[in-house]
This record gives structure tokens, sequence and C-alpha cells, in this order.
């Protein structure tokens, strides 16, 4: 049985803009998508589990990966740093998943850079006010932390042309069909089914 090796996602999007929940959706319905749990030297929110959400570690081990090349890519975000475990990603495209990387937007291009075929999608709010509401509405964050987000979701979503596709979050469920309906057709792509079509026609 011919088996296809994954599609490698770059899903970003401002902070607040939903992409936890969309994702969440989106892997009900699919279990051949694998979501990269990256590593932070930020400190936990409430809703966060280590190992699950993210890696939780030190500044310390931070840089000992980054010097060990066990980061696929990294980047400092309003004081944090974030990374993504390079190892986990690999095996998971290997054994046949599509693996999601949820990452914001320097990360992101580091990652197109070095793997071209990545496919890169990015998440916009309904609208400003729409994301400022959310934000604040969580309250996992204080006024100062709320307002530097802010900052950065406006430069981020100017970069968004760079990406390769733009969803607009107006419904969860609409979004999430979006999203696997893009991961399907990059499945299709001819260049990405080189070895199949020399299988069909190995016995022509
Ligand atoms: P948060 O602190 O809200 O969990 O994440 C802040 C931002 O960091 C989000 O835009 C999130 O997508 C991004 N992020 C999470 N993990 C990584 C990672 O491994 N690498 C990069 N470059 N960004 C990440």
């Amino acid at each position: 049985m011919y088996k296809q090796r994954g599609v490698l996602v770059v899903f970003s999007g401002p902070s607040g803009c939903g992409k936890g929940t969309v994702l969440k959706r989106v892997m009900e319905k699919n279990e051949n998508i694998f979501l990269s749990v990256s590593a932070t030297t930020r400190a936990p929110r409430n809703e966060d589990t280590d190992g699950v959400t993210y890696h939780f570690i030190t500044q310390e081990q931070f840089q000992k990966l980054i010097a060990e090349d066990g980061m696929l890519e990294y980047a400092e975000y309003c004081g944090n740093y974030y990374g993504t475990p390079r190892k986990a990603v690999l095996d998971r495209l290997e054994a046949g998943y599509d693996v999601v990387l949820e990452i914001e937007v320097q990360g992101a291009l580091q990652v197109k850079k070095k793997f071209p075929e990545a496919v890169m999608i990015f998440l916009l709010p309904p609208s400003i006010e729409e994301l400022a509401r959310r934000l604040t509405d969580r309250r996992t964050e204080d006024d100062g932390t709320i307002r530097k987000r802010m900052k950065t979701a406006i430069s981020e979503m100017q970069q968004a042309p760079q990406y390769d596709y733009m969803l607009i979050n107006d419904s969860i469920e609409e979004t999430a069909q979006r999203f696997a309906a893009i991961i399907s057709a990059e499945r299709s792509k001819a260049s990405r089914m080189k070895e199949r079509i020399g299988e069909v026609l190995y016995d022509a």
C-alpha cells in the first residue's frame, strides 16, 4: 500500500484569533493530523498542561536545544522564546501524518525557507475590534500584556500576504472545513504524487 509523506502545515494568526479552537475542530474530524508541541520559556497559564499545550522549559534548556540543532525553528515573541522540536515533526511526516505547527510569523518564515513545500495558512479575526474583545474576555493576561499582544497582532497581520492561504475566522465550523479542504487539496498536488505515479506505471 502506497504511503504518502505527510503535509507540513504552518498555521499562524494573532494571539486571540481562535487558532486553537479551529485546530481542535479540525482534529476532531481528522485523525491523520499531528499537532506539534512547542517548547517555550513563558510561564504556564491556567489552561496549560506541560507536555500537552507546550513543553515548559528554562532559558538554559532552550539554549541547549538550539546548540544541539534540536529546533526546526524558534523565535522570541513578547519577551519569551518559542521553538519547534525538530525530531517529533520529521518522524511524524515520515510516518505519513500531516503535521501542523501553530507558530508565529518569524518562525513560520524560517520554516518556509527550509521546507519550501510547507503549506502556510494565516488566520485572521473578523475585525480588529473582535480581536481586542477576545483578548480582553480571555482574562488570562494583564492590561500591559494585552496591549503588547494587540500591537504585535497588527504587525503580524501585515505579514499575512506572505502566506499561501488566508482564512477569516468568522465561523469556527466553516473555518475548520476550509482548513481541512486545503490539506486535502495539497495531498493531491502533482508534486506530492511523484512516487505514486511511479508505482501505478510500474506494471504498465
Ligand atoms: P502563546 O503565548 O499565546 O501560547 O503563544 C504566543 C505566540 O507564539 C502564538 O502566536 C503562537 O502561535 C506562537 N508559538 C507557539 N509555539 C511556537 C513555536 O514553536 N515557534 C514559534 N516561532 N512560535 C510559536
